[in-house]
């Protein structure tokens, strides 16, 4: 059976419309399904009963079960391993911060970009995520908020706060599945669907330029994340080998121009590795190829997982990195990752036991 959530707006038009329904329905469909503070009695008084037999028939409305939480000691992050319909498993992560809510979700099981630091690359693909599935993780991590009032009183927020910011920084390369990815974009943004203001929602991508292409063409608003790691082209080839298939020149040209037409501004990842990408050379070069480009980069120091050759940067190194880009005028901030007790940290989603 299909599941509910993977239906964007269009194809609940587009079922209403078959079966007949009226298309003032809508609304109240998604509302009834996607908001838990709605009325929801009264939702239902006005939804043909029919439409309710035929949804329950045709669909399954399950939130993905979760498996396993883990919350960290440190920092109230907390990580989901979530199985799927047909038992594999993708992890979610939770992130309190301030006024926000933000939750980092996987794109797919495992991920074939291979990039060398990164331990869900070393699990090659298993699949794709559907759309529901996607959002599913949203609606589920949003079920959890709502059965646990003492965690968001521990973060102070109040009871009725929910997922505000999305971050497909989880498992999976999101432009390696965009049909999938715009679907559940668009079930995301949507006023009655998850209503979440499309530039609280970042798509971060190794550098897929034609899945980049895609997704800008859709117009939907929501923030892109380049993962830069490397401004050289044969260093970056050797550990993101995407950077073959879309050599990271063309992928800036494009955000070049993509930006001076739409006016939108990027956001750059550059996990620093001590020895690989943390020189003063490194961050020259990186200067030089932003430039003209309006960003911001985030420099995150790497994070190890067992069985990882590369190591964390010297603590003066990264910031002597930092200080050349902001006396470039590069925006720059350094990230800690959240997390990191429970390996819930960019780069540590593996899905290594079952
Ligand atoms: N495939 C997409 C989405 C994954 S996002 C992308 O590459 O952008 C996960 C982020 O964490 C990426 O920027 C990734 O490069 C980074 N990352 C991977 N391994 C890491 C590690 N060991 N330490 C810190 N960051 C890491």
């Amino acid at each position: 059976m299909e599941n509910f959530y993977s239906l964007s707006p269009d194809k609940i038009r587009g079922l209403l419309e078959k079966q007949g329904f009226s298309q003032v329905h809508f609304k109240a469909v998604y509302q009834y399904f996607y908001q838990d503070n709605a009325d929801r009695d009264k939702l239902l008084q006005n939804l043909p009963k029919e439409l309710i037999r035929h949804l329950e028939s045709e669909y399954t409305f399950a939130p993905i079960a979760i498996a396993k939480e883990l919350q960290s000691k440190y920092d109230s992050s907390v990580k989901f391993l979530l199985r799927l319909a047909d038992g594999e498993l993708v992890e979610s992560v939770l992130m309190p911060e301030r006024a926000r809510i933000t939750l980092c979700i996987s794109s797919q099981v495992g991920c074939r970009q291979a990039c060398s630091f990164c331990h869900t690359g070393r699990m090659g693909l298993k699949r794709n995520l559907s759309a529901g599935e996607i959002v599913g993780q949203i609606v589920t991590a949003n079920q959890w908020l709502k059965d646990h009032p003492p965690w968001l009183q521990a973060v102070r927020l109040t009871e009725s706060q929910r997922v505000s910011n999305v971050v497909f920084m989880g498992m999976g390369e999101p432009l390696d599945n965009v049909p999938e990815l715009v679907d559940a974009l668009k079930i995301m943004v949507s006023p009655q669907g998850l209503s979440l203001a499309p530039r609280r929602i970042t798509v971060s991508t190794a550098g897929h330029l034609d899945g980049l292409k895609k997704l800008v063409s859709e117009n939907l608003g929501v923030g892109i994340a380049l993962s830069l790691h490397i401004p050289d082209a044969k260093e970056r080839s050797r550990i993101m080998p995407i950077n073959r298939r879309y050599p990271l020149e063309e992928v800036l040209t494009y955000l070049r121009d993509a930006q001076t037409t739409k006016n939108r501004h990027f956001l750059i990842q550059y996990t620093v590795i001590a020895g690989v990408n943390d020189s003063l050379a490194h961050a020259e070069k990186l200067a030089h190829l932003l430039k003209g480009i309006k960003v911001k980069v985030n420099l995150i120091p790497l994070n190890s997982f067992d069985a990882t050759s590369f190591k964390q940067p010297d603590p003066d190194d990264l910031y002597a990195f930092q200080g050349l880009l902001l006396r470039s005028g590069i925006r720059s901030m350094i990230r800690f990752s959240k997390g990191q007790d429970i390996d819930a940290a960019c780069g540590q989603l593996a899905i290594t036991s079952q």
